[in-house]
């Protein structure tokens, strides 16, 4: 991610003395697992990184819930035809990412690139448009994309995300937006949001032929990829971050300029929503997302202070008035939101590293046992502590109390509690803080409400 420089990233001092020798190169993980890595553009999700992965996922389910958001899980495959028509051909996410491949059937099948497409066939499928309306749902799970692996892009990736379907309403829009601004707030995060109206199918229509005009009169200032993008879908061009466009882009006619009176006014409404909830946000002209389902409002989020660049992108949304009826289902205004959560957790970490702050705090008990019958002792031990919803870490592998209190140490656990054949028989256990080093002898009776008192 580019980040703007701050005073806290010196550069490195210069070390002297002897030259360290150089460490053995590992080997490639590839070679230990015979040949076998994970694909390209994808990854594992470790602890303890992935309590973090938890930790978002728990305040994504807390705030939608909040905004009367009910959970939904679509499957991971579906018919590819089901994203190619909805996002359109020409889209890079259609014509260059897509996984697409034959299942036994001889079925097309698409991995799933986003979820949108996906909640409008469930919407379809399961004829919710006799539910009470809106229809408001919120999703967690992985997408799939075959791009060009780099920082902050992968080939599989997670999105949190929001819908409202059925209701075409400005203060939908605008909820969305706030839905997805507070997540970002609860995660730490101080976001822009920029916003921008692309009107109506027929809008965009009179605009690009008007857009087209200009851009061919502009060719030989445009990248290849821009020239490429004028034939297939000149609207992409707007949505370049190529700095040899910049100018050309500048200096384009605004779509705001073709909008119908209706969508004027709708825009209009969502902005003045915004106000009230005071959101902040910029008017971006040139916004128009990438897939040929939305229309009216479209937004993207980018992190305070972080330069906007195509992988900076923290998520985005916009409405699909026309998509549920496309897909065969009644006439149904729609709208909806996608966060990439590697992209927060990696604004996050940066922020970390920015700050200085390398040191987790501590927490969290271990459990260290010394012979055979204190073994036991500590999974009885364990287990009702558990059954109060207390978390005890172990490492029954290890005998010596000396090998124990290192993995506690290593796991940055505030205390351990230490069980002897002494203790056995006495039916105590000790409590160690790990900082002092001071240890208090308690009755195994009485080990929950001690730690209780620990934890508040
Ligand atoms: P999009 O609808 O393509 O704008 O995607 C919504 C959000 O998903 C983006 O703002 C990113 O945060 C995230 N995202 C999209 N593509 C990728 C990717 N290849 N790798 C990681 N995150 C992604």
């Amino acid at each position: 991610m580019s980040r703007k420089k701050s005073s806290a990233s010196k550069p490195a001092p210069k070390k002297f003395g002897p030259a360290k020798p150089k460490p053995t190169p590992k080997k490639p993980l590839a070679d230990k697992t015979k040949g076998i890595s994970a694909l390209r553009g994808m990854k594992d999700v470790l602890p303890p990184g992935s309590a973090d992965f938890l930790e978002l996922r728990r305040l994504a389910e807390a705030i939608a819930t909040a905004y009367g958001f009910g959970y939904i899980e679509t499957p991971a495959l579906e018919q590819a035809s089901l994203f190619i028509r909805s996002l359109g051909k020409t889209t890079d996410v259609v014509d260059k990412e897509m996984y697409i491949f034959e299942d036994k059937d001889g079925t097309r099948i698409g991995l799933r690139p986003e979820n949108t497409a996906a909640i409008a066939r469930a919407f379809v499928s399961h004829g919710m448009h006799n539910w009470p309306q809106p229809v408001k749902v919120w999703y967690w799970g992985s997408m799939f994309r075959h791009d060009r692996p780099q920082a902050g892009r992968y080939r599989e990736f997670h999105q949190f995300g929001a819908e409202t379907l059925g209701e075409r309403g400005p203060v939908v829009d605008a909820e969305l937006i706030a839905l997805a601004y507070h997540f970002l707030k609860d995660c730490g995060i101080e976001s822009t949001v920029e916003v921008n109206s692309i009107g109506t199918l027929e809008d965009r229509q009179q605009y690009c032929v008007e857009l087209v005009g200009y851009l061919r009169s502009k060719r030989s200032y445009l990248s290849e990829e821009s020239k490429k993008r004028m034939v297939r879908n000149p609207l992409r061009v707007l949505d370049s971050k190529e700095e040899q466009d910049r100018a050309v882009i500048d200096e384009a006619p605004q779509i705001v300029d073709w909008l119908s009176d209706e969508s004027k006014k709708f825009f209009m409404q969502v902005l003045e929503y915004l106000d009230e909830l005071e959101i902040p946000y910029v008017l971006k002209p040139t916004l128009v997302r990438g897939l040929d389902y939305y229309t009216d409002t479209v937004f993207e989020l980018y992190e305070e202070g972080v330069e906007e660049a195509a992988q900076n992108a923290l998520g985005g949304g916009g409405r699909y008035d026309k998509l549920i009826e496309y897909l065969g289902g009644p006439a149904t205004g729609a709208a909806g939101f996608s966060i990439g959560i590697e992209r927060v957790l990696g604004g996050l970490q940066a922020r970390a590293r920015d700050a200085g702050v390398h040191e987790k705090k501590k927490g969290g008990f271990f459990l260290a046992q010394l012979g055979e019958q204190a073994k036991k002792q500590a999974l009885v031990l364990m287990e009702g502590l558990r059954k109060g919803g207390i978390t005890v870490s172990h490492n029954f592998a290890k005998s010596s109390l000396k090998a124990q209190l290192e993995s506690a140490n290593k796991l940055g656990v505030s205390h351990t509690l230490i069980l002897g054949q002494k203790e056995v028989q006495d039916g105590t256990i000790l409590i160690r803080n790990m900082d002092s080093g001071i240890q208090e002898v308690v009755d195994q009776k009485k080990l929950k409400v001690a730690i209780q008192k620990l934890m508040d």
